[in-house]
């Protein structure tokens, strides 16, 4: 055991010379995971592919806290409603495995749905058969209300790759906020013996939060998203410089004045805006605690206007 550790250390000094094992089945996993078994700290970075900066800011950290580092590649059915983008979701396998290569992953995970879920997994909850994992309360806040099955699917394939992997610590980004705290509580809750952690988010020069799904608008129309964040961060300024007298109304009306020629235009149509106490998620009306100002705008596209994203972003205070 000490040997490989010692082995792979020496290797990862200099440069590095061990190569990026891809494994696509739940033994493979178990296999090389039992060569560390006790001895190592294992990080894991789960991901649905279409790899960007954002990603690479999870896996950097981790190779900086662990001995090993495992990624999962899996775009995971159970978290599309049949309404949604499953099949669409953009798929760079071969993009995905030369950035992670040169990131000094150690393992890539990456199984088919029928690893992950060996009953099958339609999209039709009621047809869905086997063990999923709710996390009520918090599932069913901001997101919640508009994809009510989403966290019940994203927690139950985060713990399915907990058990497979038995990472030392998992990271997430703050990205998805919502889903570190409905992770954090099944984690804690359930007795996983992972530490999870939250990393910043990373945003694009003029603000935008790197997503898989800005892929699906032009340029222009990621010009336009731009003004989310300028919208979140105006309300940010607001809070931190005038806490004791902001308001739910005030905060709103400062994102509304950034947001509104872009709704006027048809460019944004506003889900929800939110301004949210950071382990409850419920919503505040006094600002004396940690504040979770987030959002979901439906995004159109300008050049295919039957094209409309929906892009979430957030900011705590
Ligand atoms: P996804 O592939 O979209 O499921 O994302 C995998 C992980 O990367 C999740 O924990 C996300 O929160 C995180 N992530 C996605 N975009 C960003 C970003 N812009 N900055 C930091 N983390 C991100």
């Amino acid at each position: 055991m000490n040997h490989h550790l010692s082995k792979k250390k020496t290797d990862s000094s200099r440069s590095r010379r061990i190569e990026m094992k891809v494994v696509h089945t739940i033994a493979e996993v178990r296999q090389w995971r039992a060569l560390f078994a006790g001895s190592a700290k294992i990080g894991f970075v789960p991901t649905m592919g279409c790899l960007h900066e954002g990603h690479a800011s999870l896996i950097k950290q981790s190779k900086q806290d662990n001995d090993f580092t495992v990624v999962s590649i899996f775009v995971n059915p159970s978290q599309f409603a049949p309404t949604e983008d499953l099949d669409q979701y953009p798929r760079t396998m071969d993009a995905d495995m030369t950035l992670l290569k040169s990131l000094g992953v150690d393992l890539l995970f990456a199984p088919t749905a029928k690893v992950m879920y060996p009953q099958g997994i339609p999209l039709d909850v009621e047809k869905q058969r086997g063990p999923f994992v709710s996390v009520l309360g918090v599932s069913e806040m901001l997101e919640g209300k508009t994809r009510p099955n989403f966290f019940r699917g994203v927690a139950t394939v985060v713990l399915k790759f907990l058990n497979i992997i038995t990472p030392t610590v998992a990271y997430f980004g703050q990205k998805d906020i919502q889903q570190f705290v409905v992770l954090n509580t099944m984690c804690n809750e359930l007795f996983v013996n992972t530490t999870l952690i939250m990393m910043p988010i990373v945003r694009g020069t003029e603000g935008l939060a790197l997503s898989s799904r800005n892929k699906y608008l032009c340029d222009e129309s990621l010009q336009i998203a731009n003004n989310l964040y300028r919208g979140l961060h105006a309300a940010e300024t607001m809070l931190t410089q005038q806490r004791a007298v902001c308001t739910r109304e005030s905060l709103l009306d400062t994102v509304q004045k950034i947001w509104q020629p872009f709704i006027d235009q048809g460019d944004f149509k506003v889900d929800y805006v939110s301004f949210a106490d950071w382990t409850t998620l419920e919503e505040v009306n006094k600002f004396d605690g940690k504040v979770i100002i987030s959002c979901a705008v439906y995004v159109k596209d300008r050049k295919d206007t039957t094209r409309v994203v929906r892009l979430i972003d957030n900011v705590v205070v």
